[in-house]
């Protein structure tokens, strides 16, 4: 089956407290589902989505619980896939519910579990967060070992562009930080595998690789020259990938508030 998780909502992105979608219980212990969802990720393809949603609206984020809704159920419907500057080989679309028929066994953990939805939220951002860290690292590997071969064998006047001091400098310096940051997501790794991974460490992962991946893209674009521009090259299409990286999985501004909150900074 291909799963998705949806939690953003037109008007609740960074705040996922504020989202609207209901999820009403019945007399007989069901639920009916009503709102919609949007930038979710295999919300296309998937055949089960994760819903989050509220049980008791005036009950803030202590109101929010988990569904699990098959594709194909009455009421749910999905939006066409949605037209993005990158990652254009997974779909992300919109999901409307619309008094949708939930049984009681469709709320995730069983009963214990309205109310909580928040909480396991929360649980499992650090993995999300590293997930996205790992990928980051791995991308920005990728473009450098494009951009080596490319710089190799692309002459100007009469030399290999990687014949520039400039050139070679520049990668020096990107191998450089993107060994630094390997070494801090293998270390984040290894605290996640023995439970200890908290958020506000992995939110610096997040963070600081994926800026960093931006900032590894566009200088191999750079050394493409036009080519880097041409959607041929990988590192174009890696250069359009990276951008999402520091908006979704909670922007890099929040993931700046949750490091600050992790510093007594913050309430
Ligand atoms: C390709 C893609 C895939 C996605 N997949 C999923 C998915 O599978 N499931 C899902 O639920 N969601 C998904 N999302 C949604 C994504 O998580 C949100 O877009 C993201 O959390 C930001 O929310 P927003 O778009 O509402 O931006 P907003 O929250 O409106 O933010 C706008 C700007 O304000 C800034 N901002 C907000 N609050 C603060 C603050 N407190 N301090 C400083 N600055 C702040 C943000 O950093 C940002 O720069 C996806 C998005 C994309 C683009």
């Amino acid at each position: 089956m291909v799963g998705a998780i949806a939690m953003t909502e037109p008007a609740a992105g960074s705040d996922l407290q504020g989202i609207k979608s209901t999820a009403m219980v019945q007399a007989d212990g069901s639920f009916v589902l009503n709102g919609s969802k949007t930038y979710i990720t295999n919300g296309w393809h998937s055949d089960l989505v994760i819903v989050v949603a509220k049980t008791n609206p005036a009950a803030g984020a202590k109101g929010t619980s988990l569904f699990l809704l098959e594709a194909g159920t009455p009421g749910f419907t999905k939006g066409k896939p949605l037209k993005k500057l990158g990652l254009k080989a997974q779909d992300t679309c919109e999901l409307f519910f619309d008094n949708v028929r939930l049984p009681a066994e469709a709320l995730l953990g069983g009963a214990d579990m309205i109310n909580k939805g928040f909480i396991c939220l929360m649980e499992q951002l650090p993995w999300e967060r590293l997930q996205i860290a790992i990928g980051a690292v791995a991308a920005s590997l990728a473009a450098i070992g494009w951009t080596v071969d490319f710089v190799k064998q692309r002459q100007v006047f009469g030399q290999a562009v990687a014949a520039f001091q400039h050139t070679r400098f520049t990668l020096a310096e990107l191998q450089t930080e993107v060994q630094i940051a390997q070494v801090f997501v293998d270390k984040c790794t290894e605290l996640l595998l023995l439970d200890k991974l908290d958020t506000a460490t992995a939110s610096m992962a997040k963070y600081w690789c994926t800026d960093l991946q931006c900032k590894v893209m566009d200088a191999c674009v750079q050394l493409h020259g036009g080519s880097g521009f041409m959607w041929e090259y990988p590192i174009t299409r890696a250069y359009a990938d990276a951008r999402v990286q520091r908006i979704y999985g909670g922007t890099n501004e929040i993931m700046k508030e949750v490091i600050t909150r992790g510093m007594g900074l913050m309430q």
